[in-house]
Order: structure tokens, then C-alpha cells, then sequence
């Protein structure tokens, strides 16, 4: 794992943004058919981990995790090991978009609803023609469609391999089946493509600055009460665990 900050026993990477979509431009580049696996981390997901060895697995096994969530960077400053920015899921896969748009990068949209899926590859084609899509399929399949999800996949060979099916199921399914994915690159992207396909809104510009987007995503989808509930949770953990930290070092 390359240069990182350990939260809660999860290594996130201090790459800022940039630095993250040039280690994609050089793993693309590169002749080695290896499978990179990115994660992109919230709270939420690292506190899964606490109580889901599998995940724990997954974690240490990630080639990449990026801090996805303003927990996240807080964390790294208790520690006293602040990481630049946060690396989201939606905001890492628009600019791998746009790297890919340049390049002529192939990608496959797997995840959410039929309709979101159709739709965000469409706006997706329509914002970076360049790219190309070689295949797509919703995130609702069960044993048989994920059998010919797989083939085709196998068959089509792109080099990015986008996975929408919430976390951590995104994660898992791409650890379990990362023997089988002739990808380059793959990460799950959580809801980002019901953000594209224009099904939900992203938090405003400003409610981003002011590190209020957890708020606003509350506030429009207030069913994610119950999955939020888990901060303060993961604020407190990783406070203590930063106290602990300092003492030893004094
Ligand atoms: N999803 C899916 N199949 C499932 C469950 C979820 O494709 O069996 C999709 C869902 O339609 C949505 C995404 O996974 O597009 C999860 O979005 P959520 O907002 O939960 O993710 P977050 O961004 O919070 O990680």
C-alpha cells in the first residue's frame, strides 16, 4: 500500500486528487493486466469493517483507499496526520471521465436501476464522447444475470470497470470476483450514478465548502438518518484512538 494515514486500522492514502487520477493514467498505461482495486472510504464503511472480517480483508487487500467523507479528514488531523482532501467516489469518477475522455479510456457502468443506469451512461456519452462504453447493466440481478454480467465483462475487456451497487456490497463484489475481471481499474462509486442520470441532486458548491454535505444529503433523502446515526459513533472511536496514539508518543 503506498503512502498512507491508518483510521481505525484502514490505511487511506494521502494522495491528494490529481496524484490519485495519475496513479489510474499509469496503471492503464502500464502492460500489466492486474486487477488495481480502489476503494473509496466513508465512517461508515470503516466502522462496518470493525465488526465484518471479511471487509477488514478487503481493506488490507485494496491496492488504493481514498478518504471519501469529511470524517474521514478530521481523523487524519487528530492523528496529526491530516490528509490533503477528500477523494469521493462521484468526484473521482468524473475526472477519471475526463482522463478517459483525453485518452479514449473503455469503461462498464454496473449498478443502480435499470432506468438510472441507461440514463447516466447517456449523459455520461453525451459529457465525454470520447469514451468507450463497453458495456452496461443494472444493479438488480440475480444469480444467472450476474453468470452473463461476468461473461460479458470477461468478453468485453475494459480497461475501467465502475461498480454502483451501494457499499459495501460494491467492495465485495469485486473482491469476490476480481479473479474473473480482466479490468485495469475497478472501484464502487456508491450512488454516483443516480447523481449523473440527474435522479438526486449533489449537495450545492457552497454546502460542499462548509463540509455540510452529509446535511444536505439528510435532508433530501432523510431515510439515511439511520445510516448517519453511525458519525458520531466513528467521530468518537477515532478520537480516542488518536488520544491513545499521543499518550504513547509522550
Ligand atoms: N444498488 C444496486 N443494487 C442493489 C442495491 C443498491 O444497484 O442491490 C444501487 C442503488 O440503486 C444506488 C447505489 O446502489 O444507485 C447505492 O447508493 P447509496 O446512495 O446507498 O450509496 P452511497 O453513495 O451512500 O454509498
Amino acid at each position: 500500500m503506498l503512502d498512507n494515514v491508518k483510521i481505525l486500522g484502514v490505511p487511506f492514502s494521502k494522495m491528494n486528487m490529481k496524484e490519485t487520477v495519475n496513479i489510474i493514467v499509469n496503471k492503464i498505461d502500464c502492460n500489466n493486466q492486474s486487477i488495481f482495486n480502489i476503494i473509496t472510504g466513508n465512517p461508515e464503511i470503516v466502522l462496518q469493517a470493525q465488526k465484518d472480517s471479511q471487509l477488514q480483508t478487503i481493506f488490507n487487500e485494496a491496492d488504493l483507499i481514498t478518504p471519501d467523507g469529511e470524517g474521514i479528514v478530521l481523523a487524519s488531523k487528530w492523528k496529526g496526520q491530516p490528509l490533503f482532501e477528500r477523494v469521493t467516489g462521484v468526484d473521482l469518477l468524473l475526472e477519471v471521465l475526463k482522463m478517459g475522455n483525453e485518452r479514449g479510456w473503455s469503461f462498464y457502468f454496473l449498478g443502480a436501476d435499470e432506468e438510472v443506469n441507461k440514463k447516466a451512461t447517456e449523459n455520461i456519452l453525451e459529457e465525454y464522447p470520447n469514451i468507450i462504453v463497453s458495456g452496461r447493466h443494472h444493479g438488480y440481478f440475480d444469480n444467472v444475470q450476474e453468470e452473463k454480467i461476468l461473461l460479458d465483462i470477461e468478453s468485453k475487456r475494459p480497461n475501467i470497470l465502475i461498480v454502483a451497487l451501494g457499499a459495501p456490497r460494491a467492495e465485495k463484489w469485486i473482491y469476490n470476483y476480481k479473479h474473473r475481471l480482466p479490468v485495469k481499474v475497478a472501484f464502487g462509486v456508491g450512488g454516483s450514478l443516480d447523481i449523473i442520470s440527474g435522479k438526486t441532486a449533489r449537495a450545492p458548491q457552497k454546502w460542499q465548502q462548509l463540509k455540510l454535505e452529509w446535511l444536505y444529503r439528510l435532508i433530501i433523502q432523510p431515510s439515511r438518518l439511520r445510516r448517519q446515526m453511525v458519525l458520531p459513533i466513528f467521530a468518537y472511536k477515532s478520537l480516542m484512538e488518536a488520544l491513545k496514539e499521543k499518550r504513547k508518543r509522550v
